[in-house]
């Protein structure tokens, strides 16, 4: 019996990429044929990294993984899914707030349009790394790299030096 092949889309604001994301991303290959790192452009709060600059990053890291693309786009996830003929949504999960806030987003998805999310659970080194907190913890001159990988904390670190010389 042949397979279908599988069209996953991953996405989120990867406001920057941490180790987290790509954890799930190296195992979201294991059972996808086309894994598709999807970068959300709307607005978020406080952002550190424009669109291009996040999708830069994550492609840089996932140049060598097989079936990984990186994409961005605009508006309702599930529209773009729709829009680029993607199975399922992939989506990561770490806590119990991570799952009432996914649970909720996924049932609304699927009564839009009908399509399944999969979650893969964190490994339990990257439980507590949130893009939000390693933001901050950057911004006050905290050590993160162990949470994010070399080629973000390079430019986590140019960024905050830049923000910092020009106040
Ligand atoms: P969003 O703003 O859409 O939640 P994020 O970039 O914060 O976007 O996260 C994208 C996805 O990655 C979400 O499903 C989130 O739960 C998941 N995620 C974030 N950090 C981790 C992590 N450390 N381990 C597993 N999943 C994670």
């Amino acid at each position: 019996m042949t397979r279908k092949s599988v069209r996953a889309i991953f996405p989120g604001s990867f406001d920057p990429i941490t180790n987290g994301h790509l954890d799930v991303i190296e195992r979201g290959t294991k059972l996808f044929d086309e894994l598709v790192v999807a970068v959300g452009r709307s607005p978020i709060k406080n952002p550190l990294f424009t669109p291009e600059e996040r999708i830069e990053m994550i492609t840089e890291l996932t140049a060598d993984m097989p079936g990984v693309s990186v994409e961005s786009f605009d508006g309702l996830t599930v529209e773009y899914a729709a829009q680029t003929k993607a199975d399922v949504i992939l989506r990561g999960l770490r806590s119990l707030t991570d799952v009432q806030y996914e649970f909720k987003l996924a049932m609304t998805n699927r009564a839009v349009t009908g399509i399944e999310t999969i979650f893969i659970m964190t490994s339990e080194q990257y439980g507590f790394t949130s893009s939000t907190l390693i933001r901050e913890v950057a911004s006050l001159g905290g050590n993160i790299s162990n949470l994010v990988p070399k080629n973000v904390h390079d430019r986590l670190r140019q960024r905050l030096n830049k923000k910092a010389s020009s106040k």
